[in-house]
């Protein structure tokens, strides 16, 4: 048994790389409110897996959230992660980050103020559109009575006034966010769902130094094929620059799922960097004309 999960360690790792070392910047643990994760069986799974750095991203979300009553306890959380830290020191690299929900200024004030006392020591924010004026875009009632087109754009559309809302967030997290729950044959979320609302979005994200999230959980099986080609590209073409890879894992047995796709996606499209961060800020890894 030890000799098999080694092998599959070793064969991960070398399946991955091609050069480039995997990373997972999107991860939930027990501190989320829609998570049981132990940060040790994530750790431990990431580093038999391969992968070089995670970083755990729980949610922070005020005035919309399906748990109202839950609020990050960000101290108990700070301190977890710097433990886990100590419990393993040649790696992978833990990243203390959060994902917060993008709604408005007020509320992105909220959740600045949960995080005071933190800002030096937090190394990464993901900001997230996760509601929209018509309630949760993960939820049947969204996408009622409406082609996929209708939803999507409507989602889009939405999105814009949240993701100006701020600029204090390092990448937007999974832009295709309805399509993890779309009840549609085909799924794919295309430029053409909206290209006025990505256009603006991305010149936000461009002008603020902002990344784009390539957020593999909307892809709950091995055999679907990876979109968001025409997205990127769009994205690349305006002048961005950096992807962060994330699993949105909520259970353990999904950190750095499809990661390596989500790689080989991203160099298809021309996108020029994988970044990784630390205190705010990144590190960029080379993905084209290598
Ligand atoms: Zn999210
Ligand atoms: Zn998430």
């Amino acid at each position: 048994m030890l000799i098999y999960v080694f092998l599959c360690a070793i064969f991960r790792l070398s399946s991955y790389t091609g050069g480039i070392a995997m990373y997972d910047y999107h991860i939930h643990s027990r501190f989320s409110p829609d998570s049981t994760s132990r940060l040790s069986a994530i750790a431990s799974y990431a580093l038999d897996s391969g992968l070089r750095g995670i970083c755990i991203t729980d949610h922070l979300e005020f005035d919309e959230c399906y748990r109202p009553d839950h609020v990050l306890d960000i101290d108990a959380y700070a301190k977890r992660i710097a433990a886990l830290r100590r419990e393993y020191p040649s790696g992978p690299a833990i990243g203390f980050g959060i994902e917060i929900g993008l709604k408005d200024k007020a509320s992105f004030s909220r959740a600045r103020a949960h995080i005071k006392g933190y800002e030096d020591s937090l190394d990464f924010v993901i900001g997230s559109v996760h509601y929209t004026s018509e309630g949760d875009a993960y939820s049947a009632d969204f996408f009622k009575n409406r082609t996929r087109i209708e939803s999507y754009s409507a989602y889009l559309e939405c999105a814009v006034s949240r993701c100006l809302s701020s600029s204090d967030y390092d990448v937007l997290g999974h832009f295709d966010y309805p399509a993890k729950c779309a009840p549609y044959t085909n799924r794919a979320m295309r430029y053409s769902d909206n290209p006025w609302a990505f256009d603006r979005i991305f010149k936000h994200l461009i002008d603020n130094g902002i990344g784009l999230e390539i957020n593999t959980s909307v892809y709950p099986t091995q055999k679907e094929m990876l979109w968001g080609k025409d997205i990127l590209k769009r994205f690349v073409a305006l002048g961005g620059e950096f992807v962060t890879l994330g699993s949105d894992a909520h259970i353990v047995s999904k950190v750095g799922w499809r990661s390596k796709d989500a790689l080989l996606l991203a160099q298809a499209a021309g996108v020029p960097y994988l970044a990784t961060f630390h205190k705010r800020r990144p590190t960029m890894h080379r993905l084209t004309g290598i």
